[in-house]
């Protein structure tokens, strides 16, 4: 049966605007290949509304209002599918852990003091979280939470299909006008929505985009911090439930293999261990690695590519945070909501094409 929406891509980019119309009483089909590099079972899971953002940005005001949004999405989740995304209000506190980081931390400071959220406040970082060795002042910002992305994904798809979406494993090879091809035969649709993550570009070649790939791995500690540590050279400490503790991420622009390194997980350990010497007592649990979608000016890409087909994609390392304002955002849009046509215009394929 050919459904009012056909998405491709089941990560929380596909998921979300899926759940947003399915609220809005739309029907929707899915087609989604899980692989062992999708983004939304890699993320950390940080909700960096500010954390992200040292200067203006077109995204900033969608990413401190996605933030918001999170909280009541949980909730929402949680009663409709049973599942917690596990939404923990650990703050951030963003530090340099070298002397020749700490000119663009200051200048971070200085933005996000001057930006209309959650104040920050530039802090001694082992009184803000004392399992931390003592690197100095840091930037605390407070609202910037965290989610368990795997949980959060899970709990999407649960709610999709609890709200009658369908939800189809099979690898889309080409969209035409009208109608896409998997290795089982052609599928009509009535409008088609490319969130393919870092593979949009397989299926729309014109999308300016490229792949980077980043690993990551879960510890076991006995005594866990209660904040997130995110090191202004990318390494970052993320506290999750039952003790467990994320440690993310490398960056490896155009490689999308699905390997975890020995030398990934040697800087990462490192890095997190100089920050939080108590980690070198961990259990590692679990390593992994995803690839994100990433653009050639660092900007997501959404919107129309014609008149039956719409892209969404791009999220780069900030899919999770930005999930809750791009399904809503993008549900309006697609129905005429001229508000969200408007906040949506700078992130437009048509800069690009
Ligand atoms: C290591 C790492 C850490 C990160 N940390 C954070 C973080 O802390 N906070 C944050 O906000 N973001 C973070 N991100 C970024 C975030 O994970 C991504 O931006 C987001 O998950 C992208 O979601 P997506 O739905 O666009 O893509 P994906 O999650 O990759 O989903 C796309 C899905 O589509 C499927 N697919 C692709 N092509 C086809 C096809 N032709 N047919 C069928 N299925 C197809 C893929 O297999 C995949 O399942 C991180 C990413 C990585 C890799």
């Amino acid at each position: 049966m050919q459904t009012d929406y056909t998405i491709i891509g089941g990560g929380v980019i596909g998921l979300s605007i899926a759940y947003e119309l399915l609220k809005k009483n739309f029907s929707v089909t899915i087609f989604n290949v899980t692989g062992p590099t999708t983004a939304s079972l890699a993320a950390g899971g940080m909700l960096g509304g500010q954390n992200e953002f040292s200067e203006p940005s077109p995204l900033f005001d969608l990413a401190i209002e996605s933030r918001a949004q999170h909280s009541v999405l949980a909730t929402e989740l949680d009663a409709l599918t049973g599942i917690d995304v596990e939404l923990i209000p650990s703050g951030l506190l963003k530090v340099a852990t070298q002397p020749s980081d700490m000119p663009s931390l200051t200048q971070q400071y200085q933005f996000l003091t001057t930006q209309p959220a959650t104040p920050v406040l530039w802090r001694k970082a082992n009184e803000v979280e004392p399992l931390m060795s003592d690197l100095g002042q840091g930037i605390h910002i407070t609202g910037d939470h965290q989610v368990k992305a795997r949980q959060l994904t899970k709990a999407l798809t649960k709610a999709v299909q609890l709200l009658g979406g369908t939800i189809i494993a099979e690898h889309v090879r080409k969209i035409n006008t009208a109608t896409l091809t998997t290795d089982n035969g052609h599928y009509h649709y009535q409008h088609l929505i490319v969130a393919a993550g870092a593979w949009s570009k397989q299926l729309v070649p014109q999308l300016p985009m490229y792949p980077v790939k980043g690993e990551c791995m879960m510890l076991r500690v006995q005594r866990a911090p209660r904040t997130t540590i995110f090191a202004a050279d990318g390494c970052y400490i993320v506290p999750k439930k039952n003790n467990e503790v994320l440690i993310g991420a490398t960056s490896y622009p155009h490689q999308s293999d699905a390997g975890v390194t020995a030398g990934g997980i040697q800087s990462l350990l490192t890095r997190a261990i100089a920050m939080m010497p108590s980690l070198k007592h961990a259990q590692i649990i679990e390593t992994w690695c995803g690839v994100r979608p990433q653009t050639i000016d660092e900007l997501p890409i959404i919107g129309a590519i014609s008149p039956h087909i719409y892209c969404c994609t791009g999220h780069y390392r900030n899919g999770i945070l930005l999930s809750a304002i791009t399904g809503k955002l993008v549900s309006e849009a697609l129905i005429g909501d001229v508000n969200a046509q408007q906040r949506l215009a700078p992130f437009s394929p048509y800069r690009f094409i």
